[in-house]
Order: structure tokens, then sequence, then C-alpha cells
């Protein structure tokens, strides 16, 4: 019995260890292949203003430096499209950028300040997709409005701002809550809600009178595609065209083409164009 155990420790467990090396470098390795399309019209009107890493300009507005997403510059109600086949909800982000540095805070008075203004810097009115077959999340920010058809769920107001609790929930939750959408239907309009400046938003409202209550950004949708952790917490985020840089190294995807690609390689090669 105990030479029995013995080999078993000492030459079966680290045989069946072995076996699962490949599984881990997978999950090390893993990114997504390209799927996504321009969340907007063929045709639109385009700018990327933003890549994955902040200009300068924008870094001393809010003090991070990781963007983690792609903006499009567009103009205000412009559709906002899904990029992929997924399962959408709605809701509302309100934080603020912490005079701190680091993670986002939810009261106004520990935000950081900009011209004398503190800083709101949240999803505003947003669509977040699961993308079942890829795996991942793409959230598509900053809406002036969400579209009726996508079911919109009221945040908890936490301090000053809006925490959009529905996102914490499972996959499985996410999926019995959500609607499903096709790759180019509507899910919102483009507008640059989250993006305060000085004062306090509300859920589901389109922005006022953008003189009165200026928005620090321009009117632009924020694409972002991540792996959630547990809560809230984003645990891997994808650059879309895979540069990981600023906004004037990404190229303009040719809007005249079918807009089917858009992962590039860091020479800005198309990885995958139909
Ligand atoms: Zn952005």
């Amino acid at each position: 019995m105990y030479n029995t155990q013995k080999i078993f420790v000492l030459v079966c467990l680290p045989l069946t260890a072995l076996l699962f090396i490949p599984v881990i470098l997978q999950d090390l390795f893993w990114q997504p292949q390209p799927f996504l399309s321009l969340p907007f019209n063929q045709g639109t009107k385009f700018k990327i203003t933003e890549g994955r890493r902040y200009s300068e300009e924008e870094k001393a507005i809010h003090g991070y430096s990781l963007h983690y997403g792609i903006d499009y510059a567009l103009e205000r109600n412009s559709p906002i499209l899904a990029p992929a086949d997924g399962v959408a909800i709605a809701s509302f982000h309100l934080a603020f950028a912490s005079k701190l540095g680091g993670s986002a805070v939810w009261n106004a008075d520990e935000a950081r300040q900009y011209q004398g203004k503190f800083v709101g810097f949240g999803l505003g009115n947003f669509v977040q997709l699961w993308c079942q077959e890829q795996k991942v999340y793409v959230q598509l920010t900053h809406l002036e409005r969400v579209a009726e058809s996508i079911p919109f769920y009221k945040p908890t107001k936490r301090g000053n701002g809006w925490d959009p609790t529905v996102l914490y929930q499972s996959v499985e939750q996410i999926i019995k809550v959500g609607k499903p959408v096709k790759r180019g239907d509507v899910l919102g309009f483009a507008g640059d809600s989250g993006c305060s400046w000085g004062y306090l938003e509300e859920p589901g409202k389109s922005r006022p009178a953008s003189k009165q209550y200026p928005s620090w950004d321009e009117v632009h949708v924020h694409l972002e595609v991540f792996q959630r952790g547990q809560g809230y917490g984003k645990k891997m985020r994808f650059d879309p065209y895979g540069l990981d840089d600023q906004a004037p190294a990404y190229q303009q995807p040719d809007s005249k083409k079918p807009g089917f690609l858009w992962l590039t390689d860091p020479d800005g090669n198309i990885l995958h164009a139909k």
C-alpha cells in the first residue's frame, strides 16, 4: 500500500499536472479573434480621437494614462450599431475622476478639478453587449440616449454618482434579462453623457443645453472590449486594433468598404476583413 501511494505521488501526480500545462498556457495567451465591425453606419463621418492610451490633453483633464478603449467622434445623435452579435443591456453610470489619482470616486467633492470644475468621468448612458461566441463584453458608452428596444436598468444612487448594479450579475443572469441583438442593430445614439463637467447628470436623460451644462469632451462613442472578473472589475481589456497606442497610431478604417474587420496587427495591417 505504501509503495502504491509513493508511485502515485511521484509519478502519476506530476504526469497529470503536465497535462494541464497546455490549458494554462492557452488561457494566459488567449485573445479574441477579430470579430468587430464599426459601431456606426457606413458613410458616417467620424474621427478617432483617443486610442488605447490617452492623448496628453485628455490625460491632463482626468489624470489617467490608460484609456483601454477607442473613441470615435461623431455627430450628436448618429445611430450607434451593434458591432457584433450579442446580448444587450443598458444602464447609466456616473462617477468622478479622483483628485488623488487612481480609481474613480462616487462623490463630487472628492473629484479632480479641471478649470475649477469637478470632472464627471463615467460611462453615461451605455449599452453592454455580451458576446457569447468570443466570451467578451463590448461596451458602447456616452450615448445621448439608448434605443427603446434595449432594456434599460436604472442604476443605484451612490454618493453623487450612479452605479449600474445590473452589470454585477452573472453571465447567465445577463443572458436572461438582456435582449439578443444582431450585428448592425441600432443600440442607441451618440452623445457625451458621463463626461459632465461641474454638474450632476441623471440616468436615462439627454444632456440639457450644452452651453449651460458643458461636457469636457466632444460627442463620441467609446468602444471597449473586456472580460469581467468578480463584480464590476474588468479582468482583461483588449485593444480592438492591437496597437496599444494613442489615436494618431490608429488607422482610420475605410468607411466605404464593407466594414467588418477590424483588429489589425501592430503595423496597421487588417487581420480580417470581409
Ligand atoms: Zn473613451
